[in-house]
């Protein structure tokens, strides 16, 4: 007899003939011949309230006295659901985290699972009773009891891990849409229903912001081959299967914290193309990728970094054996890139080098641990290695370096992040039927990210290290992080501008740190954008394929739109543009790769 995990989020539980619905559907699941464990969110928008009313009392409320209160959400839905289930003669008996033995972390309101125990689960469906688990909660301790939360929308994680610990042969997510789609709906409304997606992309899409589910839930999926379905509870429709690749073998002990960083991965056939002081208009790295990808030549990381007066820097790393095309097309085109804005600028100047290298590292468990890229950084700064490109993405920090410390720097990695390195080649992620034909999967527009930008920031190995380490302290998350090419000779120090993005909600907190930190550190002026909007395309497919960050940087330069920031990872690339261009630039991408489609799909407010 299988297990199945069964989650219903809040719009699924938001009334009592809601309930019952659900109660119609965990039965006929029971009689299909499967052991069903379900779990469940507040109804409807109950945790909202709750926070709201605490709120009201407090500006400040205590992190611990604020899980006592939200976790109360799913304890109401639990007890509701059994005793529908009752009603419909199906035994059933709910648990709270603190009955199942879900222990976390001790962190109040973002707590992370460590452990659960199976046994009272599985004694209860041994007896044919479903079991019915308040997702979203947790205890820091099987003697003190203390209720912990895992953080808003924690309830797909909580799903997830129950799956894991009790290895069931599924998940399924129910919610209101009927899977997930191309691109949030409510923006484009064209948006299409996908069969599959990888858990690699979906993890990309999950932490840009497409909200169907928990980041940490797709991690959880990925790290321990949990096949996972998220679908509508309204219809019978089969919604979407998120596709993970066969796991190592991972103990259940310190289930969301074990290995953040699950490998260090090189490459040293990589050669660097940089052009320099190139004008800050809509439509110059279309132009370039186009005719770099008209050479059939693939691009692996590209970098467009912000821009000083009025000019930009692009740059991009091609296989050593294509580098010459590449440099031949990029000063081919450098002529005409004269800025007509800034002529003392001049006209583009390109730099080639050769011999450098890529080493990454990448891991789930690297979401939302800040401390991870600048462990990274540090670990190359005390091997002497100098970073020259960096480009992150959730689940992966990539960065360029001489290849003459490719050698040095992995095996100081490994050290670091205990584990073994392997050459990065196309194929090591998961693919689907799908991706031979499909560049791009999804699309997704962040418009809760701020952009900082330090200029004059000392050419040193370290300091990158030293400024991600002392946002890390302050939990701040960096999103794409950004070096210049260019060197500005300042008292006779080389000096780069870093740009990068944080959570909106950071910044003012960002820019504080880096203030009291100028003098120390030596660095020059702090700026903040908060208007900005990150557009993004992520796909698996795009691996090792010519011409798709062309194609999207086409796509908004038809739309006149400008690019501010560019930042690639291998199966996603991300543009910054201007926050009321953001929409815009997100139908144009969705539209360019021909995820639109004529079925309108239908999604709750
Ligand atoms: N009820 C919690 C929230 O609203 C957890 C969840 O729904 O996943 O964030
Ligand atoms: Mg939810």
């Amino acid at each position: 007899m299988s297990l199945i995990v069964q989650k219903y989020g809040g719009t699924s539980v938001g009334t009592v003939e809601r309930i019952q619905a659900v109660a119609q559907r965990v039965k006929q699941t029971v009689e299909a011949g499967h052991s069903v464990v379900v779990v469940v969110s507040a109804m409807g928008k109950t945790t909202d309230g709750l926070v709201k009313l605490a709120n009201d009392i407090s500006k400040n409320p205590s992190r611990r006295e604020m899980d006592m209160l939200l976790s109360t959400g799913e304890q109401v839905t639990i007890a509701l659901l059994s005793m529908a289930l009752q009603e419909l003669s199906q035994p059933a008996v709910s648990l709270t985290g603190a009955q199942v033995g879900i222990v976390t972390e001790a962190t109040h309101t973002r707590a992370r699972i460590l452990s659960i125990e199976t046994e009272r689960m599985q004694r209860h469906l041994q007896k044919g009773e479903v079991v019915v688990v308040a997702g979203f909660q947790g205890i820091s301790s099987l003697t003190d009891f203390e209720i912990t939360t895992l953080g808003r929308g924690g309830s797909d994680t909580s799903a997830v891990a129950l799956a894991a610990a009790l290895k069931a042969d599924a998940c399924e997510i129910y919610t209101d849409v009927p899977g997930i789609l191309t691109a949030d709906p409510r923006l484009v409304p064209d948006a299409q229903l996908m069969s599959e997606i990888t858990s690699d992309e979906m993890l990309e899409l999950a932490s840009l912001g497409a909200k169907v589910l928990h980041p940490r839930a797709v991690e959880i999926a990925r790290n321990y081959g949990v096949t996972l379905v998220v679908r509508s509870s309204w219809t019978d429709d089969p919604g979407t299967k998120v596709v993970s690749p066969q796991p190592q073998p991972r103990p259940l002990v310190g289930l969301e914290i074990a290995h953040p960083v699950d490998a260090v991965g090189f490459d040293t056939d990589q050669a660097k193309v940089a052009m320099l002081r190139i004008p800050d208009r809509p439509g110059i790295a279309a132009r370039l990728f186009r005719e770099i990808a008209q050479q059939e030549l693939d691009v692996d990381l590209i970098i467009q970094s912000i821009h000083e007066g009025n000019s930009n820097d692009i740059a991009f790393t091609v296989t050593k054996p294509s580098l010459n095309r590449a440099e031949a097309v990029a000063s081919a085109i450098a002529p005409a890139l004269r800025s007509t804005s800034d002529p003392v600028a001049g006209e583009a100047e390109v730099m080639v080098e050769r011999s450098i290298a890529k080493v990454s590292i990448s891991g789930a468990g690297m979401i939302g641990r800040p401390g991870v890229a600048a462990q990274m950084f540090e670990t190359l700064a005390a091997a002497g290695v100098n970073i020259e490109m960096i480009s992150t993405s959730e689940v992966q920090v990539s960065c360029t370096i001489a290849e003459s410390d490719c050698d040095r720097a992995i095996s100081a990695l490994c050290a670091a992040f205990d584990v073994n390195s392997s050459p990065s080649h196309l194929g090591t992620k998961t693919r689907t039927a799908d991706d031979q034909t499909l560049p791009v999967r999804g699309a997704a527009l962040d418009r809760n990210q701020a952009q900082l930008a330090i200029r004059q920031v000392p050419d040193r190995p370290g300091m990158a290290a030293r400024l991600f380490r002392l946002l890390a302290d302050h939990n701040i998350s960096v999103d794409m992080i950004i070096q210049s090419q260019r060197c500005r000779w300042i008292d006779e120090v080389a000096t780069r501008d870093i740009a990068f993005t944080v959570a909106q909600m950071d910044a003012e907190a960002a820019r504080e740190l880096l203030l009291q930190s100028k003098s120390e550190f030596g660095w020059g002026e702090v700026t903040v954008n908060t208007a900005i909007a990150k557009v993004s395309i992520v796909g698996v497919g795009m691996m090792g394929r010519p011409g798709v960050a062309a194609q999207m940087f086409e796509a908004i330069a038809r739309d006149h739109i400008n690019i501010h920031m560019i930042a690639t990872s291998e199966i996603k690339v991300s543009c910054v543009v201007s926050e009321e261009e953001g929409v815009r630039a997100l139908q144009a991408v969705h539209a360019a790769f021909g995820l639109s489609g004529s079925e309108r799909i239908e999604v709750p407010a």
